[in-house]
């Protein structure tokens, strides 16, 4: 890159070769977008493959997540559904994985801290650090709630299920779990722990599941026939669905519902004892998994870094971090769960998706911009920074839903059941995207 910028010195700070800690490009998260923008920048041509980049991240290994669910119930192998992520990267001669917990960013410097002190710097930054699935701060007991996206809580996760349907918990009954949000996610958790009744490890006994949904249908993004198939196959697989009733509260081996409209006169019965306030519910149970929809990873707020209202990274069409006409520091680009696109034609944040797709769309467009800064050459007709390519928004992409034993694919108004058709065919996914990073081994 031959900038004309002032932040040309820091660039070249940036780049110094002999430092370890510099680089050209320094990539935050190494999940669906941060390693696929290694993967892009590779691909387009001898600039890209030269690009000296470090990918910090502060997972060494990354759980295929579209297919966590069958992951968590044992129904894939565990490790043949893992990307090597820390192998793959160090594998390729012009890239370096760091482990670390990614503390601070100084944007001016472009200097990331890590937690420990561990400073490294890069001409260009990408940030990819996702989303985190929480429950709400206000929840009480929201710290017992299991989460399974990435590898801290899925490993919690994993052992209570399995101490759980071993036998090795309190109580001879089958142990109960609650599944809360009525989303994919949700359906497709509760989907594959009600399939352990038809396959399961030796051993496991079979759970029963409960289904938690605050709307009054499942799969309320989707049209209301999906949700509709949805809720008769997890029916039919034995879960018991609670629409229009919220969580309240997580307590140590039960939850507190409160029903939608549920007054005084209202009386729990089955497994449901009466809560302490009215209209409240508990529900004994070994565990409550929460797929209550996707927050901004908590790291966001320390970058400072442009957000939207609601703490996400805001960048323009061109993935740029500072987009204005003409950016202070067009080497800052922000992709994948992470980024809300603000401008173009719309005021509100474009309704990208937040999908594995959307992901790598995103990091093949970072990947090209990149690459256009860096072969900008100073002395033409125009200016540093050059112009960029904008991201072109797809609001919908094709669905492969898993309920259980059943699947469905699901575009726009149409779905379509497949029996166990699109699960295996979302198996075939998972393998054709792990082929995908072996190449960069050769880069
Ligand atoms: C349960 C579930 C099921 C899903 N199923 C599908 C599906 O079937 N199809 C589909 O298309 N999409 C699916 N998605 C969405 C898809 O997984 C996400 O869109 C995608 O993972 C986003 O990728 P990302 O790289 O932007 O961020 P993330 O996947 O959120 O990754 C962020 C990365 O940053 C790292 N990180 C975060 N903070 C720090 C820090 N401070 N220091 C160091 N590292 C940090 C994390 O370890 C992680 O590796 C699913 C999501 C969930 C939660």
């Amino acid at each position: 890159m031959a900038t004309e910028s002032a932040t040309e010195s820091v660039a070249e700070a940036a780049r110094e070769p002999e430092d370890p800690s510099a680089c050209d490009v320094l990539i935050l998260g190494a999940s669906m977008a941060g390693i696929d923008v290694l993967y892009h920048l590779r691909r387009r041509g001898a600039v890209g493959r030269r690009l000296k980049v470090i990918v910090v991240d502060r997972q060494p290994a990354h759980g295929y997540i579209p297919l966590v669910q069958e992951r968590l119930c044992a129904r894939i192998d565990r490790a043949a559904s893992e990307l090597e992520t820390r192998t793959i990267i160090d594998g390729d001669p012009n890239a370096r994985f760091v482990l670390g917990e990614v503390e601070s960013f100084d944007p001016e410097r472009r200097a990331v801290t890590l937690r420990g002190g561990e400073v490294l710097r890069g001409a260009y930054v990408v940030v990819a650090l996702g989303s985190v699935v929480t429950p709400p701060p206000g929840l009480p007991g929201r710290e017992r709630a299991l989460g399974y996206k990435f590898a801290d809580g899925f490993e919690r996760s994993t052992a209570r299920l399995e101490q759980a349907l071993r036998g090795e918990g309190p109580g001879q009954d089958a142990p109960r779990f609650v599944v809360v949000g009525g989303g994919i996610s949700g359906v497709e958790l509760a989907g594959d722990l009600a399939h352990l009744a038809a396959r399961r490890p030796d051993g496991w006994r079979v759970p029963q599941v409960t289904l938690v949904q605050g709307a009054d249908r499942l799969l309320p993004s989707m049209t209301r026939r999906a949700g509709t198939l949805a809720a008769r196959h997890l029916k039919r697989q034995g879960v018991e669905l609670r629409l229009g009733a919220r969580v309240v509260a997580i307590r140590e081996g039960e939850v507190v519902l409160r029903p939608k409209g549920a007054g005084p006169g209202e009386s729990a019965s089955g497994p449901y004892r009466e809560g302490e306030r009215a209209g409240e519910q508990t529900l004994a149970c070994a565990g409550v998994y929460w797929a209550g929809g996707v927050r901004p990873a908590p790291a966001l707020q320390r970058l400072n870094l442009p957000l939207t209202e609601d703490g996400w990274l805001k960048v323009g069409p061109t993935l740029q971090c500072f987009p204005e006409a003409r950016p202070r520091l067009p080497e800052i680009f922000a992709c994948g769960d992470a980024a809300r696109i603000v401008g173009g034609d719309a005021s509100a944040p474009w309704p990208t998706m937040q999908r594995a797709i959307e992901c790598l769309w995103q990091a093949d467009l970072v990947a090209r911009n990149i690459l256009q800064l860096e072969r900008y050459t100073p002395g033409g007709e125009s200016t540093y920074p050059p112009p960029l390519t904008p991201h072109v928004l797809r609001e919908d992409f094709f669905h492969g839903v898993s309920v259980g034993a059943r699947s469905m694919i699901v575009y726009g108004r149409v779905a379509i059941e497949l029996g166990a058709w699109a699960v295996w065919f979302r198996r075939f996914l998972m393998r054709q995207y792990f082929r995908r990073y072996r190449g960069l081994r050769r880069a």
